[in-house]
C-alpha cells in the first residue's frame, strides 16, 4: 500500500474577499457568507491532523482574502508552532504596515500575491482587481522598507 503525504497545502480559509475578480476560481466576493467557515478551534484541529500526517508541510493560508479573518495571525502562529512553513496568500490590498509587521511575529515565512500588471490580458484585469482608489496591488512596498525577512512574490 502506498502512503501519500501532502507536502504543500493551500487552504482557502474564507470565501470573503475585498475584491471581485472575474477570473476567481473560488467566486470570492465582499458579501460572501462567513457562516460556513471553520471556527478558530476547528482550524486548530485541522492543523493538528495535518501535523500528524506531515509536520514539515508548506501551508498556504489563503482565501478569498485571509486578512479578513480576525484570527488569521492566531492561525499563523499555531501553524508555525506546529513546525509548518507558513505562507500568506493575499491580494495585498489590506496588507498595511501593521499587518506586514504582524506577519513576522507568528512565523509567516513568505507571502504570495496575485497582482495585476498591465501586461496581463484585459480579461484578467477586471475592475475588481483594483483597489477602491483604482490602484493595483503593490504589497512589497509594505514589507520591503521594513527589511522583512520573508520573500514576496
Ligand atoms: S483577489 Fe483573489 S480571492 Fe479575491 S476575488 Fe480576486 S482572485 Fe478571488
Amino acid at each position: 500500500m502506498t502512503t501519500v503525504r501532502p507536502y504543500t497545502i493551500s487552504w482557502n480559509l474564507t470565501q470573503r474577499c475585498n475584491q471581485r475578480c472575474a477570473h476567481c476560481y473560488l467566486s470570492a466576493f465582499p458579501g460572501a457568507s462567513a457562516a460556513g467557515e471553520l471556527s478558530t478551534a476547528e482550524c486548530f484541529r485541522v492543523m493538528d491532523e495535518i501535523a500528524a500526517v506531515n509536520p514539515d508541510v508548506l501551508l498556504i493560508l489563503t482565501g478569498g482574502e485571509p486578512l479578513l479573518r480576525t484570527d488569521l495571525f492566531d492561525l499563523g502562529a499555531y501553524a508555525a508552532d506546529k513546525g509548518f512553513t507558513v505562507v500568506l496568500g493575499t491580494n495585498g490590498f489590506l496588507l498595511k504596515q501593521q499587518q506586514a509587521e504582524a506577519m513576522g511575529n507568528p512565523g509567516f515565512r513568505g507571502r504570495a500575491s496575485a497582482s495585476t500588471p498591465p501586461t496581463l490580458p484585459a480579461t484578467m484585469r477586471s475592475a475588481g482587481c483594483r483597489g477602491r482608489g483604482g490602484e493595483r496591488s503593490r504589497p512589497p512596498r509594505c514589507c520591503a522598507p521594513r527589511g522583512s525577512p520573508f520573500p514576496s512574490t
